[in-house]
């Protein structure tokens, strides 16, 4: 197969679709290689951090998907077997990088 590009993106997971989507709203054309023959589903929930989340809205695709979205607060971990909790994490807390937030689209709606 020959294609025209002028870029050529390797793999087709959201960062590669993203960046070709991008591109094509810049005017630039670009050409998405892909490995796996198939859609691969696994995972619960989309979520993404703050940073993501700008890009997405610049692609104009936040809005649609914020229609589904909870914001998660933290995370905690507990044991199956003693039921202590063993790990906390906060998505509030101001990180290195300043405030960042974490967003969550649960999937079947
Ligand atoms: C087990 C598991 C569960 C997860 N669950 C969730 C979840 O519930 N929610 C969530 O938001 N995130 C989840 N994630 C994280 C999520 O998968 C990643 O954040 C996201 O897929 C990263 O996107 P990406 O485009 O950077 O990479 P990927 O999605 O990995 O895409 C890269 C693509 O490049 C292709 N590729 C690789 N090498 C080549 C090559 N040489 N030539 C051509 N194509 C190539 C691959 O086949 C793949 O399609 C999970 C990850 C794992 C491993």
């Amino acid at each position: 197969m020959e294609a025209e590009a002028d870029v050529m993106i390797v793999g087709a997971g959201i960062s590669g679709l993203a960046t070709s989507l991008g591109l094509h709203r810049l005017g630039i054309g670009s050409f998405v290689l892909e490995s796996s023959d198939s859609l691969r589903t696994t995972g619960f929930a989309f979520t993404r951090w703050i940073n993501a989340w700008k890009a997405l809205n610049a692609l104009g695709l936040a809005d649609s998907l914020h229609q589904h979205h909870v914001t998660l607060d933290g995370n905690v971990t507990s044991s199956r077997i003693t039921g202590l909790q063993t790990f906390e994490m906060s998505f509030k807390a101001e990180g290195k990088h300043g405030d960042h937030e974490v967003r969550c689209v649960k999937r079947n709606l």
